[in-house]
């Protein structure tokens, strides 16, 4: 016994503290060693691959959903373990143009621009990322000549569709140094929400220090790690979400690379984003505003530059498993019948943590036609159209993209004539009658 004893006392001296370090993962934006785990979700499928009733029989793959902060530069990561061509390849089904609220957000953006910035007919704006040209339709509206590049195939046709030029490549040094030689260099470079999902982001940022022309000035939008923490938003967390970032993070990122942030706005899409505006370091404007300063002492104050402050948050996220768990047994042993609503990327990352299937929900719904008949990742749950909820009167339905929660309860009110109620899981679990 005394032997067993000490054989797993010293398992524990070798792995306890060293575990994450002994996989041998290094940072991707400062190289250094990662050691320290944000949160750890166990496995995971691809949280965009549904499920056919063709695939049902098969195997499906899951990868570590395993996020790591960098004791270093606080980078907050998940290991590249699925290749980006595997992720963003012609089955990505996320065209932007189907969301009103992101065409009006990428129309208003425009339109700012323009005015604060003045670009006209002799500019050139290049997007990254540009999807089904969305966003840069409205630049050529206004006579502003603009290229997308975008590396998924379909989205990139209904762009060329469009009439907005679209080169289909992923973006980094090369695609930048191969874009000036036959375009010359960019007046405005942007990207939105695709910082983020890139797995060499140094490469990604030397694309832009080379693209950029030398009074030229580059945005990005990214979700900011700050609100994740203060919302509870650990379902964001995904295998197509590489990096989760701070403004100071970002800001350290682009200084390596000479490039300075000199503006940032709050935004309120997507569950808290942010905008920062840069420059070349050695441009002699825009001046850096003071909201700069002020976003880097906010996180600062937030506990960015502590360990313990990622620490915490993973057993918090640990706790909102429980939390969800024990509501949903609760739930089941008074025999009640509970329908999802909704099939986002999200929803698969909190259905496989939590390990909640059919044994818990019977089914989703779904508006988008290419998703019903087909079944979530992992939790195998059917997804089914709107409609089933009027013929199967569930109790509750569990709403699970929450940033949505507002227009679905509106669009369900129907289900209260049979005393059903709703339930948002996040940040914490509320029921809404
Ligand atoms: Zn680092």
């Amino acid at each position: 016994m005394s032997h067993f004893m000490s054989a797993a006392m010293a398992a524990v001296a070798i792995f306890g503290a060293n575990v994450d370090e002994a996989r041998g993962r290094s940072c991707r934006s400062c190289g250094e060693k990662l050691r320290h785990t944000f949160v750890d979700l166990g496995a995971s499928p691809l949280c965009q691959r549904h499920v056919t009733p063709e695939s049902y029989d098969q195997a499906e793959a899951t990868y570590p959903l395993h996020a790591y902060v960098c004791h270093e530069c606080f980078l907050v990561q998940i290991p590249s373990y699925v290749a980006r061509e595997q992720l963003f390849d012609e089955h990505y089904g996320y065209f932007s143009s189907f969301s009103e609220s992101w065409l009006e957000h990428a129309e208003s953006y425009v339109s700012m621009m323009i005015r604060r910035f003045g670009f006209g007919r002799n500019s050139k704006v290049v997007e990254i990322a540009s999807n089904d040209g969305y966003l840069l339709q409205y630049f050529a509206r206004a006579g502003v000549p603009v290229l997308g590049i975008e590396p998924t195939m379909n989205t990139a046709a209904a762009a060329l569709k469009k009439g907005i030029p679209t080169i289909t490549e992923f973006f980094g040094r090369d695609t930048a140094r191969m874009v000036r030689a036959s375009h010359g260099p960019a007046d405005l470079i942007l990207g939105n929400n695709v910082l983020a999902h890139v797995p060499d982001i140094n490469d990604f940022v030397a694309g832009v220090k080379a693209l950029l022309s030398p009074s030229g000035v580059f945005t990005f939008e990214f979700p900011q790690l700050l609100r994740l923490v203060e919302g509870n938003y650990w379902d964001t967390i995904y295998h197509e979400h590489f990096s989760y970032l701070s403004f100071t993070t970002v800001a350290g990122i682009f200084a390596r690379h000479g490039l300075t942030l000199f503006d940032v706005e709050d935004l309120s899409t997507h569950g808290g984003s942010i905008r920062v505006f840069g420059r070349h370091a050695d441009a002699p404007s825009p001046a850096i505003e003071e909201r700069v300063q002020a976003m880097k002492e906010r996180e600062k104050a937030a506990g960015h530059f502590e360990l313990g402050y990622y620490e915490r948050y993973g057993e918090r996220v640990k706790e909102s498993k429980r939390e969800i768990l024990e509501f949903l047994i609760g739930l089941k042993r008074q025999g009640k019948r509970i329908a999802a609503y909704g099939a986002p990327g999200k929803g698969n990352t909190l259905l496989n943590y939590c390990g909640i299937r059919t044994d818990f929900i019977d089914f989703t719904v779904d508006r988008s036609p290419h998703k019903q008949g087909n079944y979530l990742p992992g939790s195998r749950i059917p997804i089914l159209a709107p409609e089933v909820v009027w013929a199967e009167k569930p109790d509750y339905i569990f709403i699970l993209p929450w940033n949505l929660k507002d227009e679905i309860i509106r669009q369900m009110a129907g289900v209260r004539a049979w005393g059903g109620k709703f339930v948002v899981p996040l940040p914490k679990v509320t029921v809404i009658d």
